[in-house]
């Protein structure tokens, strides 16, 4: 979904983008790298920051694109072209997710480097990548048509599409070392402070540092789209929109001229306005989904026509799905709605008494 207010925020590098297998100069020892998705959203960024590990001048990799040949051989572009023949000393990952995540173990392999991430993502990767928990398959349909998602053609395609995340992200290394929420990662002679967020990852970390006013926000903070915040069927009663919305206060610590470099769209200044942005756009969200269920009783599935209108596909759908039970799930959990299981076995949300 678009963001309204885009024009509060500032690009500093105008409509610049690295073009794949590019790496470009955005401050003394850092660049901005660009692989592409096979999705509506269709790139993500990741980046290089200079560094010195053990007596060895190198590089280190913040987040890793998905397993496939093109972003390999982006990669290689890279290593070839823009790391001034030094070596990748470390692999970092804000979070679990595919095109964070997806060549850690092949990027860690290649170069004999130590992956960097968060224990919860860590453990929930190498869950998913050797399972099908939780990333489709017949408990992902069941749990959506707890929530109204009746038609048979969707349910059929969500339950045979249980290999979703091992295809993206084949192998997890074995090994890793753990980030945490205030953990200060020392990179090139300065210092990085993990923030973690919750509400999109189990235990995303972003990476402020104060001394170059930077902040690698991963998906937490992106300057055009909403972050994605879904109920999924392994926590199938979580309420990561309070969680998301708590985490994004912490954001608002940070200077009011801090860069932003987020995982998709540009570096952008603007960081308190647009936490102010993402609060207004849930706040309308849930005015609606409250609005929705004092009318009647709704199931999530029901929302979708009031909370996206535009037609969706079956990827955009299972999305969509999340959100709208994620919103429900805030009302419900807080005291505003209650929440009640018919005979068709479908959950509705109405007013609280
Ligand atoms: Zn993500």
């Amino acid at each position: 979904m678009g963001n309204p207010r885009e024009s509060e925020l500032h690009y500093p590098l105008g409509e610049t983008l690295p073009a794949p297998g590019e790496a470009l100069d955005l401050a003394p020892g850092v660049r901005w790298v660009r692989m592409g998705l096979p999705f509506a959203l269709d790139h993500i960024n990741l980046w290089l920051l200079r560094d010195r590990i053990d007596g060895r001048e190198g590089w280190t990799i913040v987040d890793c694109g998905i397993a496939s040949d093109d972003t390999r051989a982006n990669w290689e572009k890279v290593f070839a072209e823009r790391l001034d023949g030094l070596p990748v000393l470390r692999v970092m990952a804000t979070h679990f997710h595919p095109d964070h995540l997806g060549l850690a173990h092949w990027l860690t392999e290649r170069w004999g480097c130590r992956l960097w991430v968060s224990a919860t993502d860590f453990n929930l990767a190498r869950l998913a990548s050797s399972s099908t928990v939780g990333m489709g398959g017949a408990s992902a349909a069941a749990f959506f048509g707890s929530h109204g998602l009746t038609d048979p053609d969707s349910l059929d395609k969500i339950r045979a599409r249980a290999d979703y995340y091992p295809k993206m992200v084949p192998v997890v290394p074995a090994a890793y070392r753990r980030l945490m929420d205030g953990t200060e990662v020392e990179i090139g002679g300065r210092s990085w402070r993990c923030i973690a967020g919750y509400g999109h990852a189990p235990e995303h970390i972003s990476l402020f540092c104060e001394e170059a006013k930077l902040l690698i926000s991963g998906d937490m903070v992106l300057p055009r789209i909403s972050t994605n915040v879904s109920v999924v069927d392994v926590e199938p009663e979580a309420d990561p929109l309070t969680l998301y919305l708590q985490s994004l206060t912490r954001y608002l610590d940070l200077p009011a001229d801090t860069l932003v470099l987020p995982s998709h769209g540009k570096p952008f200044t603007g960081l308190h306005q647009r936490i102010d942005q993402l609060r207004e756009h849930h706040d309308e969200r849930l005015a609606e989904v409250a609005a929705a269920c004092r009318t009647e009783p709704t199931h999530a599935a029901g929302l979708l026509g009031v909370l996206f209108k535009r037609k969706l596909d079956l990827h955009q759908t299972t999305f969509a799905m999340g959100e709208a039970i994620a919103h429900l799930h805030a009302l419900w959990l807080q005291g505003g709605l209650k929440r009640m299981r018919g005979d068709d076995g479908v959950y509705r949300f109405s007013a609280a008494d």
